[in-house]
């Protein structure tokens, strides 16, 4: 009986209270507590806008899509924007280029530049 319902696209769980919600393309609706949400991000539904990232979930999703290709990069372009991603993307690899410099003078004990 499960296996049915798992096979089924448009039938989901309340992001809120876990209650069965129908699914129609990005809206979803809970059945328990009309709850509308968006089926991308699971946040309250945000009609055409793009999902927002919250500052937790962004490098989870940046990571996700660097290392992604394909059908699943698009999908994440669709879901957040092209232009956002390559942003993060962009600022991360940066602040990740500033974490190893920072840890190799820590190792070497140099002393930051005054
Ligand atoms: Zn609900
Ligand atoms: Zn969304």
């Amino acid at each position: 009986m499960s296996s049915t319902l798992e096979s089924m696209t448009d039938v989901s769980y309340c992001p809120r209270c876990q209650g069965f919600a129908m699914e129609e393309s990005t809206l979803g609706q809970c059945c328990v507590c009309s709850y509308s949400y968006c089926t991308l991000c699971r946040k309250s539904f945000h009609g055409v806008n793009f999902c927002s990232i919250s500052s937790l979930d962004i490098t989870r999703t940046v990571l996700q899509y660097m290392y992604s290709s394909g059908q699943e990069k698009k999908n994440l372009e669709n879901m957040y924007g092209k232009q956002l991603l390559e942003r993060q993307q962009a600022r991360m690899k940066e602040a990740t280029a500033q974490q190893l410099l920072d840890q190799a003078r820590v190792f070497l004990s140099l002393e930051p530049p005054q």
